[in-house]
Formats: C-alpha cells, structure tokens, sequence
C-alpha cells in the first residue's frame, strides 16, 4: 500500500510513495552496514564539516522545512520554526562536542595505563514517530554519525515528505551513501531489520506497544536498545505558587504542539487552596484559544495529527466521560465551519477523574488536561507518582528549596521547577518506568550505542 501524506488541517492528500520492496530494505541495510566500515575510521574534524553544514542548512531552508511540518502533520508554524532551529543547534551541539565527549577516558588503576575507549558499534536503527518529525530524528541521528555509527531511519508513516527530506539534507550536505538512510517500510517489517545481524542497534520513540514490540526483538536478538515512550506528566502547583505565571505555564505546557507532546503537562494536580482560582483561570485561558489552520499567524492550536490521531483521543475522553468524569470545558471534536474536514479537537478540561477509572492512567495525546485537588503537597506527590509513565513533570513554588524537595521524590526521568518540561541539547531527555530507558541529548545521549572498550597497557613483564 503506498504512503500517503496527508493535511490534517482539510483532509488533502498532499503526496504518495510507494514503499521499498523487502530487497530494497535488505539492500539499504547492508549499504549502511558497509559504510559503517569507512566512516568509523573518519576524523571528528571531517564529521564536523558535514554536520555544521547541515545545522547551516537547516538555518537556510528553516521556512521551507517549516511549512512541511505544518502541511504533514498540524503543527503550528512559529512551533515548527523554533522545531528546525533547535534541530539545527542540536546538530551544531554535536559537531563542536562529540570530540570531547568520545575523549578517550584513563582509569585510575595501580601498576598499569588503562583506558576506556569509546569505540562506536555499527549500522542502527531508529524508528521515529511524527510529533517532532525533525528533531526526533536529528536528536537520534546526529549524535550517533559525530560517534561513527550510520543510521536508518523508519520514520511514522504519516510524515513521508519530512521523512524524505531530511534523507536529501543529509545526501546535500556531503555525508557519504548509507551514513543515513531513509526506509520506507511498514512497522511490521521492523522486527526483521533489528533481527538482521548487519544492526548493531535499535532506538524507538514512540508508544509502549511499539516501544514493547521493538525491546523484545532487540533482546531476543541481543542488540542494544533505548526506548523514548509515552508520559502522562504531572504538574504539581503548591499553595505558596504564583498563580498568575502557573495558569500562562498550565496553558503553555498542556497545548505545546497542538497537545500532543511526549512531555506535555497532562496532570495537573493542584492544592486545595489554590484550586478554584486555577481552574478558573485555566478555563478562561484555555476557551480563549483560537483553532484553526497552523499557518495562520491567528491559531492557537491547530489539528491532530490525523484523523485516527482525532478518533482515538475523542473516544478516551469519552471513556472518561462515561466512568464518570466532568467536563469543565470542550470534550469533543471541534466540527464549526473549516474545522469540520480537519482532525480537529476542542481544547478540553477534565476533573473528577479517579484512579479506578480505565483512563486514569492512560496518555491523552491532545489538548485535553486533566486537574486533580490534593489536600497538600504528600498527597501531590503520591498522586504524582501514581501513574505507569515516569517521564517528566513540574513542581511550582515561591520556595525552590521546597519545590527541590517534592522534586526529589517523583518517580520520572526529569523534574523542572516553575516551568514546564523542555528539551534542551545540553541536557539529558528521557524516562523510567513505562516511559522507557536510555537518555538522549548531552553527552549521555552519544554515549548509548558506543562500546566502553577497556585497553589495558600491561608491560611485557606482566602475566
Ligand atoms: P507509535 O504509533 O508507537 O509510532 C512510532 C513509530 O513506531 C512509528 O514509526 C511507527 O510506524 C512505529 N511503530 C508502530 N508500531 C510498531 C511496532 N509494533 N513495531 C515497530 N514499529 C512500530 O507512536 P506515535 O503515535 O507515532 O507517537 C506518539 C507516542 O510517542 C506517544 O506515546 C508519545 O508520548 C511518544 N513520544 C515519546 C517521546 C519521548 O522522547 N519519550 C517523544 C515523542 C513521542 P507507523 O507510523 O508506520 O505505524
């Protein structure tokens, strides 16, 4: 079946291709496996060229890549502006910092020299998902080719055209055939491609049904894996916050991207004191929230990303409804005039919602928040920590000691104080628990598929 590009804003069909064939796939695979021999034995300097040239063309081509963002997947256009900026600092980032972070590191040892070489592993796999159609793929892919690793990519099948179109930067920019590969495949064909003996590696972004899938045929095939899931991050407001600047961060955190990011807010979890105000103040905000197409300048929240995107999270919420959840605001599809051919959702907000309930503990990948009233912050903090996901979360207080302290003892892989969530290149991303394993970005995220090959200088004397 081809791959078809679609515009979540009217339903067009924007673009199709075809898929590659089994040997096509097979083909790319032992291309990028054989180019993995010479480029291990390339310098940083050499890499380096390559890839300031493309953090350079991401500046220049910044709007073309932008409005395809937009077009493929909903994205708004000042969000998919900032999304290729930061893709072309993380690919800077990595440039100018692999060397050192690779730097071989000497082991404080008694009558001998050793050292841990940092030796790259081979051809890896990254299967991507849509949401940030360029940064997750550059997040992966830069990192690892600065190491000498090469990369292919199987990207979400509803974003082709980026997915093309980073495979061409890639190509413009001088980095020689099978350093990164663009696969057209079918996610059934992934478990065959990390069973392959020329993959070295695999790393998924993307849901816990995927995440679980790809892990165990990692596993089962002995190969390093990094899984990059789902969160259903709490934001937790204490009765001493600003609740001015929380309700703008609640607004901000929980519409990022149109709703649907893998750190948006999506709990909010608020003290007893502060609550009524906040809901107030989040509803305001929240109904005030223009919808519409994502390269209008006026929108504040665009479409999903399709309309299965738009099903799926209409009928959770809907699940939540009928276990017994109030609707504060929104709770359906938004189908007024334009809206009606897009993949559109009201911004919406729950309360009410109760651990027994099936949704309590699902993702709700739209502009859907759901607000819980503690009676103080251990209650925050076991409600926080309720939950299969741990991947980030926000703690807001006048007190930083304080919000250090709750911070410490939530069960996730980040914790930001008095803002939402973000990503950062210098700082690690990633989760525990049912929201994965592994770190990306910093020097963790070079560090996940690279060998720390001891060399140990022994004297000819030694036995
Ligand atoms: P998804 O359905 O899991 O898809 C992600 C990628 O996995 C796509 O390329 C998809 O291909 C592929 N895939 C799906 N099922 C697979 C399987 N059984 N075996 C191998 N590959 C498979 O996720 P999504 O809906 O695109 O993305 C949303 C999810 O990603 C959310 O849960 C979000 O929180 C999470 N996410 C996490 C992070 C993070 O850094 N932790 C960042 C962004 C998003 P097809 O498109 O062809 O199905």
């Amino acid at each position: 079946m081809s791959i078809r590009s679609i515009n979540p804003t009217n339903g067009e069909v924007l673009k199709t291709f075809e898929p590659m064939t089994r040997e096509e796939a097979m083909q790319a695979v032992s291309t990028a496996h054989d180019a993995f021999g010479s480029w291990r034995q390339t310098s940083f300097d050499y890499r380096k060229k390559m890839m300031l040239k493309l953090s350079a063309r991401l500046r220049e081509y910044q709007t073309e890549y932008a409005k395809m963002i937009s077009l493929e997947m909903g994205k708004r256009l000042e969000e998919a502006m900032g999304e290729i900026e930061y893709c072309a600092h993380i690919a800077e980032f990595y440039a100018n910092g692999a060397e050192e972070f690779l730097a071989d590191q000497p082991m404080d040892v008694e009558d001998a020299d050793a050292y841990i070489q940092h030796a790259p592993i081979g051809a890896l796999l990254g299967v991507m998902p849509w949401n940030f159609p360029f940064y997750q793929v550059i997040r992966f892919a830069t990192p690892n080719i600065m190491a000498g690793n090469t990369c292919l990519i199987k990207h979400a099948s509803c974003v082709p055209q980026c997915a093309k179109a980073i495979e061409k930067l890639f190509t413009q920019c001088g980095f020689p055939q099978g350093v990164f590969t663009n696969l057209f495949i079918p996610s059934e064909f992934v478990a065959t491609i990390i069973g392959d003996d020329k993959i070295a590696g695999v790393s998924l972004t993307g849901s816990e049904a995927a995440g679980a899938s790809v892990a165990a045929e990692a596993g089962k095939n002995i190969k390093r894996s990094v899984l990059e899931l789902g969160g259903n991050d709490a934001f937790i407001v204490l009765d001493d916050a600003d609740l001015d600047q929380v309700v703008k961060m609640a607004v901000k955190g929980r519409m990022v991207n149109n709703g649907q990011s893998c750190v948006a807010s999506k709990r909010f979890i608020v003290v007893e004191p502060l609550a009524e105000s906040f809901l107030e103040g989040f509803k305001k905000q929240v109904e005030s929230m223009t919808l519409g197409d994502p390269l209008d300048d006026s929108t504040d929240l665009g479409p999903l990303s399709t309309e299965g995107a738009a099903v799926r999270l209409a009928e959770q919420v809907q699940r939540s409804i009928d276990a017994g959840a109030t609707v504060v605001t929104g709770g359906g599809r938004a189908t007024e005039g334009a809206l009606e051919k897009g993949a559109f959702y009201q911004p919406t907000i729950l309360t009410d919602v109760t651990p027994d309930m099936p949704t309590f503990d699902e993702e709700l990948f739209g502009p859907v928040a759901t607000v819980y009233v503690v009676k103080d912050e251990a209650e925050a903090i076991e409600l926080a920590n309720h939950s299969s996901y741990g991947l980030g979360g926000s703690v807001f207080s006048a007190d930083i000691e304080r919000a250090r302290k709750v911070a410490e003892q939530i069960d996730t892989g980040m914790v930001f104080i008095n803002r939402p969530t973000k990503s950062q290149a210098e700082l690690p991303f990633g989760g525990t628990k049912n929201s994965g394993y592994g770190r990306e970005l910093s020097q963790l995220g070079i560090l996940e598929f690279i060998n720390k090959k001891l060399i140990h200088l022994g004297k000819p004397s030694d036995s």
